[in-house]
């Protein structure tokens, strides 16, 4: 028979869809992903193997077996998540792009507790009525910052946004040409400013600004001056910046508030653990400032959010603008927020959050760690090491400074092989390449993923020096 005629038979030969419905080996699937889902996979299913049988790949009669697995592999890649877990080798506490802050058990608890059913979100209890949802967080961060206000929006990016807004918009915002920065992810001052409808008016040079700039920039039109938080890069060398405190000053001798977006919510002294001091929440608002905004996934260690925090005279008028309501938290935030600054007010930030005991954690506990992998892997005939490294805050904080840390080292001939399929695993293990071993870092690593990290690893160091 010709190529040509046995592709024609081939295809008379395929069943429709109609009938495969009635097939037993379909019933599963009707009832595991319902009939819409069943329909559309194994018309997927059946234009594969007409355009294998068309191209001459597929030479053999077709099942209606081998339809129904094509369409089982399809509703499998298309319902599997997006979003899933990975295990962090990198040694980066607060992973931008694996998902910033991982959860306390206390705000994971508070967060299942408010998400499964119904909640007092909007609803007083004692009075019986509708309530605000503004009061949830708003205690614990007055008791915590000791300011008179506070407001929980979605990010700090909103927090900034609608502060500007409230409060600056049609009017000047004095900001120093050094503070002009792009934080990552899209968020650069200058744009916030041109959307909030606030006068950007910059001032001073990149690495030097003076007090006497903002004061000569002052005019009848300034709504505040605003300070940003470098975050994630540093000016070392010929560098100026006026104190907080002397801005506050300047600031409040014209009847002008102090914005301050401090970023990271850092409550605890980072300098403790021998890295550089991060600029702390507190230290704003002590210094002067009337609103600090930071973000609720970065060192705060909690939920995604947006705080500002500060005079009430000024958060009042971010409450009860519009953009309050586009931008609000949700019960999960609020929930998940609230559990983790009661951990700070009752002095178990250091032992619960996961940010700040990664953060914590004693090199030797690290040391020890590591040598108890690397053996385990070495029994198992992969070779295994430890080394010296960096652990790194990431979030945008601190740039430039580091933990001393220890890592697990596989030196591998190919490491980008061994790296793919670490990332291909199921969890996908991320960790980094140097020198030509493949890195973990114990510090970001929890103990419930011990056993399966080093099964992973395992796996694919044997897999990729085999192949
Ligand atoms: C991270 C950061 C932001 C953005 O905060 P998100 O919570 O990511 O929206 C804004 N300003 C500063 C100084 C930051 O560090």
């Amino acid at each position: 028979m010709s190529k040509k005629s046995l592709a024609q038979e081939l295809l008379r030969g395929l069943p429709g869809v109609d009938r495969l419905l009635q097939d037993t080996a379909v019933s599963p699937l009707l009832d595991e992903y319902g009939r819409d889902l069943t329909v559309e996979a194994l018309r997927h299913s059946l234009e594969q193997t007409r355009a294998a049988i068309l191209s001459g790949d597929l030479q053999e009669g077709v099942t209606d077996e081998m339809v129904v697995a094509t369409a089982v592999t399809w509703l499998n890649d298309f319902l599997s998540p997006t979003l899933y877990p990975v295990i962090n080798g990198t040694g980066v506490i607060v992973h931008t792009n694996l998902g910033r802050a991982p959860l306390s058990q206390a705000a994971l608890a508070a967060m299942q507790a408010v998400g499964q059913g119904y909640s007092t979100l909007e609803y007083d209890v004692a009075a019986g009525k509708r309530g605000s949802r503004a009061v949830h967080a708003e205690q614990l961060l007055q008791r915590l910052t000791g300011a008179e206000a506070a407001l929980v929006v979605n990010n700090n990016a909103s927090s900034v946004l609608l502060m500007l807004t409230a409060l600056c918009q049609g009017r000047e915002v004095i900001i120093s040409r050094g503070q002009l920065v792009e934080i990552g992810g899209g968020f650069r001052i200058p744009d916030v400013m041109a959307q909030s409808g606030a006068k950007l008016v910059e001032v001073g040079t990149t690495n030097r600004t003076h007090l006497r700039d903002y004061a000569n920039a002052i005019n009848e039109n300034t709504a505040a001056i605003l300070v940003a938080h470098h975050s994630n890069y540093r000016i070392i060398g010929f560098h100026t910046e006026p104190e907080l405190a002397d801005l506050a000053a300047l600031a409040h001798e014209h009847g002008l508030p102090l914005l301050y977006d401090q970023g990271s919510g850092a409550f605890l002294d980072t300098a403790v653990y021998g890295l550089e001091h991060e600029p702390t929440v507190l230290e704003g608002l002590e210094a002067g400032c009337d609103i600090v905004a930071f973000s609720g996934d970065k060192l705060l260690g909690g939920p995604q959010a947006g705080i500002l925090a500060g005079r009430a005279a000024f958060i009042s008028p971010c409450k009860k603008h519009p953009l309050a309501r586009a931008v609000r938290a949700d019960k999960m935030c609020l929930a998940g927020l609230s559990a983790t600054l009661t951990q700070y007010l009752t002095g178990r930030a250091l032992t619960e959050i996961p940010v700040w005991r990664m953060i914590a954690r004693p090199l030797a506990e690290i040391d020890a760690e590591a040598q108890v992998w690397a053996a385990r892997l070495r029994e198992d005939g992969v070779a295994a090491e430890v080394v010296d490294g960096r652990s790194t805050v990431g979030g945008g904080s601190l740039p430039g400074t580091s933990l001393p840390t220890k890592l697990l080292a596989l030196p591998h001939a190919n490491p980008d092989d061994l790296a793919e399929a670490l990332r291909l695993s199921d969890p996908p293990v991320i960790g980094r390449i140097q020198d030509g071993r493949f890195l973990i870092d114990p510090r970001t690593i929890f103990p419930e993923q011990v056993d399966i990290l080093l099964e992973t690893l395992l796996h694919c160091a044997k897999k990729s020096t085999t192949d």
